[in-house]
């Protein structure tokens, strides 16, 4: 009996110790200074390729200096370099059965600069009209890689002009693919007999970074345990002419708040077996092109964990001190988590979403594709939200006490993937 209760005594010692090293190492000053930093207007919404985002990256490199990380290996500096193309139209011209289509009513999607057509055989003819998801066959057209001519029923030209005006203004893409064209043309053209196209685009090379570091693991080095958020945002978007910067607040200054603030955790711990990661990834909002180049910069094989976090700024449907992981039946790392969370007041939950499909929606899903246990932890109610990509995601929404909270929680329950003593089963691999 008494053995027993100085066991108790013991562990309940040790759980104490670790929720005071946590209380007393994470500090809500401390997260509302980055949180408050990342969406203030002056960083005018963090859109990728804008001066806005350098602003933010700058930042976050000037905290990651001061924490003391190092960069990945490859890397002189934060930074992880890449490019990316863009093609804006300079001209496009369609005609059916010899009849020119007005430019409002056709544009062109593709990385190619020329399209020369005149009825050629490689060009495929497809009509999206009654009965057909607009959406749905659009994603379909993308991920072909064909060549093809869509004549689109005027009952979408709603989404077809979107898709217009976002075209005109040019087309990002990582891997740029001359032998992909898409041409859309509105209107009702049943009777198609002949079709001409001729179309010229200006290419142009991007830069954009991630911004990574490490603590280098004690005595497992090679083995990786990644915290990542998403640094970018949308900019400045039509909203409330009074407010045109959408600041992204929740989405995602505050799970890279959580990136830095876990980093500094785990910094003056340094006592992780493990290499720990820390990346603030950008164009998110894009495309979530950042976490598929840092996919390409790592070996899955030695990543044991990933921890995205994405958007932790307000109160979770199960209320305050909760959290969900996405992708929670896929492997154990949620029961990990949990397990390291009994005693204390916070509790993981899985998500409450799953028809939302967020767990190949968000940066997670690069390296969960390979096999990864790569889940993102969220507090959004993502059903309900009305802020979620609006101008009115600003500081002023959020819970900084629940966020403070939810970084805690992470930093408890990541403890003993960290410490090398949980590795979680490995998730299944994405077919290709
Ligand atoms: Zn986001």
């Amino acid at each position: 009996m008494k053995k027993i209760s100085t066991i108790i005594t013991l562990f309940l010692i040790s759980a104490c110790s670790f929720g005071q090293d946590v209380n007393k190492r994470i500090n809500q000053t401390d997260v509302e200074r980055i949180i408050k930093t990342l969406s203030a207007d002056d960083m005018q919404g963090r859109a990728t390729f804008t001066p806005g985002i350098e602003k933010a990256a700058q930042f976050i490199e000037a905290e990651y200096k001061k924490i003391g990380l190092r960069p990945m290996a490859g890397n002189t500096g934060f930074r992880q370099n890449f490019t990316m193309t863009r093609v804006t139209p300079i001209k496009t011209m369609v005609n059916i059965n010899g009849q020119m289509i007005g430019a409002d009513s056709a544009f062109a999607s593709t990385s190619a600069t020329t399209l020369n057509w005149t009825n050629n055989a490689d060009v495929q003819v497809v009509k999206l009209g009654q009965g057909k998801d607009f959406r749905a066959e659009y994603m379909g057209y993308l991920k072909s890689g064909k060549k093809m001519l869509i004549l689109v029923d005027p009952q979408f030209a709603a989404a077809f002009n979107r898709l217009r005006d976002r075209a005109k203004r040019g087309s990002v893409t990582a891997n740029a693919n001359d032998n992909q064209a898409l041409v859309f043309v509105l209107g009702n053209h049943d009777d198609l007999k002949s079709f001409d196209v001729s179309y010229t685009g200006k290419s142009e090379q991007l830069p954009l970074f991630n911004i990574a570091g490490i603590i280098p693991g004690k005595t497992k080095p090679d083995e990786y345990v990644v915290f990542s958020g998403h640094y970018d945002h949308l900019g400045i978007i039509k909203g409330n002419p009074a407010d045109t910067i959408a600041n992204g607040a929740d989405d995602d200054a505050s799970g890279t708040t959580a990136v830095i603030t876990l980093a500094k955790y785990y910094k003056k711990l340094h006592n992780n077996a493990r290499t720990l990661i820390f990346v603030a990834f950008t164009a998110e909002e894009i495309g979530e092109y950042g976490s598929q180049h840092f996919a390409t910069t790592v070996n899955p094989d030695k990543v044991v964990a990933m921890f995205n976090i994405e958007m932790i700024g307000k109160a979770s449907k199960f209320g305050e001190n909760s959290a969900f992981i996405t992708g929670f039946e896929r492997s154990d790392f949620g029961t990990i988590l949990q397990k390291n969370l009994e005693g204390t007041a916070f509790k993981f939950y899985p998500d409450p979403y799953p028809q939302q499909n967020l767990f190949y929606r968000s940066d997670n899903a690069s390296l969960a594709a390979v096999g990864v246990p790569a889940h993102t932890i969220s507090t959004d109610q993502i059903d309900i939200d009305k802020l979620y990509h609006t101008v009115k995601d600003e500081f002023s929404t959020l819970d900084v006490s629940n966020i403070t909270a939810t970084i805690k929680a992470i930093a408890l329950s990541s403890r003993t993937i960290v410490s090398g003593r949980d590795t979680p089963k490995r998730v299944a691999k994405l077919e290709k």
